[in-house]
């Protein structure tokens, strides 16, 4: 007998969970593509045009950053072989770190940058890293509703490891938030946000949380997935857009979105990353990101900070433009965004499969989000827009929306 009873029940059970998310037509799929991500991708062996990555700047199959790719791994070779704190930390990181602290000096006083290999591992470590600074049992987290699930299982961690206590909150009540500040008592609080919200497109209110931050003595972690490249005159993020400056605020940026390789930072006073150096646990126990990495990485900053960042920004606002002043639909709700992520709202799990299908077969990859992604009953199309999509790209798939509109309805009126 090679099985045993145990595994071949956690089989059993895994089949009959798989066929119930099959049921709530809630099962996803993985789909292969055969070409860089751009705007068009080869997929299936059918090229579609795709209005779903978060390459918002178009830089992922830049000839530039291929080649410092190449460079870096003839530099560096191809892997670290160790983590940070042993031998793996290269001057190819430090580098980086002095750059993406630049990008933030004016916003965070004595700012210093830690990488990582991904946005994921970034917001583990800051979270439960912060929330160790007080003992056991005296940290409060306050955690918008909408964030991201990385902040969420950050802050899951810091409850388990430090006893924190966490309370949710809506981010566009600030009163309601205000109350519950005012009536901590614990040594340590902070405040949790994504920057963007990474399934509405809409910005946080970063000018009223750091006041309620500075105001009951809590630090501001602000997750900048979205807004990091694309945001901000020079791309340097939503602290620069807001125009904003604070020793309290803990910015978290990732590189795989807009910067268009991989990984991402904590950027933060020089004492908190000292702190995540000596205490961050994903930090301290996993292999450093390969340098080659950093230096792709180095030279997709000097795009974003240079006159092609800002022509790539322009035209990705002139995006944002065309689809707010251009997309009417019948019935489906718009959602109000201002940046490069634009949803559209159909409800149900069934419409939204639906109408992701008939964008495919209308050659758009544009896939259905559901729950638990996004709240029951708020199924959409993610659409994103890149700096290398064209106005008229752009215009075609608004008429495409539009006949798309169409059938979904009459479908559902014909049921
Ligand atoms: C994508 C994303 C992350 C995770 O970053 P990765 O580098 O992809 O792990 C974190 N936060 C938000 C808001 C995101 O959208």
């Amino acid at each position: 007998m090679t099985n045993s009873a145990n595994t071949f029940k956690a089989i059993q059970l895994a089949q009959e969970q798989i066929a119930d998310l099959e049921s709530q037509l809630l099962k996803r799929k993985l789909r292969a593509t055969e070409s860089p991500c751009d705007t068009k991708s080869l997929v299936d062996g059918r090229e579609l045009k795709a209005f779903c990555s978060n390459d918002y700047l178009g830089l992922a199959n830049h000839s530039a950053l291929i080649k410092a790719l190449a460079e870096g791994g003839e530099k560096y070779g191809v892997g670290s072989g160790a983590s940070h704190l042993i031998s793996g930390h290269s001057i190819a990181h430090e580098l980086l770190e002095k750059q993406l602290a630049s990008f933030q000096e004016q916003h965070i006083p004595n700012a210093r940058a830690l990488f990582f290999s991904t946005g994921y591992l970034a917001n583990l470590t800051a979270i439960t890293g912060l929330a160790r600074l007080a003992p056991e049992g005296s940290t409060s987290i306050y955690s918008a509703k909408l964030n991201h699930a990385s902040l969420i299982d950050g802050v899951r961690l810091a409850a388990a490891q430090s006893k924190a206590s966490v309370t949710l909150f809506d981010h566009t009540q600030m009163n309601a938030l205000n109350e519950l500040l005012k009536a901590d008592q614990r040594s340590l609080k902070l405040i949790v946000i994504d920057g963007v919200f990474s399934m509405d497109g809409d910005l946080a209110p970063v000018k009223a949380l750091l006041k309620l931050a500075e105001q009951y003595d809590a630090l501001l972690l602000i997750d900048d997935a979205h807004g990091f490249g694309a945001l901000g005159n020079h791309g340097h993020g939503i602290l620069e857009q807001e125009n904003i400056c604070s020793d309290r605020i803990i910015y978290i940026g990732t590189l795989g979105k807009a910067a268009g390789v991989s990984g991402a930072f904590v950027c933060a006073q020089e004492t908190f990353i000292e702190w995540l150096i000596q205490k961050g646990r994903p930090f301290i126990y996993s292999t450093a990101t390969p340098p080659a990495i950093a230096h792709t990485l180095s030279k997709s900053l000097e795009i974003i900070n240079g006159a092609e960042g800002s022509n790539r920004r322009a035209q990705l606002n002139q995006l944002i433009r065309i689809w707010q002043d251009e997309m009417h639909f019948s019935q489906w709700e718009k959602v109000p965004s201002c940046t490069a992520i634009q949803p559209v709202i159909l409800g149900s799990n069934a419409n939204a499969l639906l109408a992701a299908k008939l964008l495919d077969e209308a050659g758009y990859w544009i896939p259905a989000i559901r729950p638990p992604t996004v709240p029951q009953g708020s199924s959409r199309l993610r659409i994103t827009f890149s700096a290398n999509h064209s106005a008229a790209d752009l215009r075609q798939l608004i008429a495409t929306l539009n006949a798309i509109e169409k059938q979904v309805i009459n479908k559902a009126t014909h049921e």
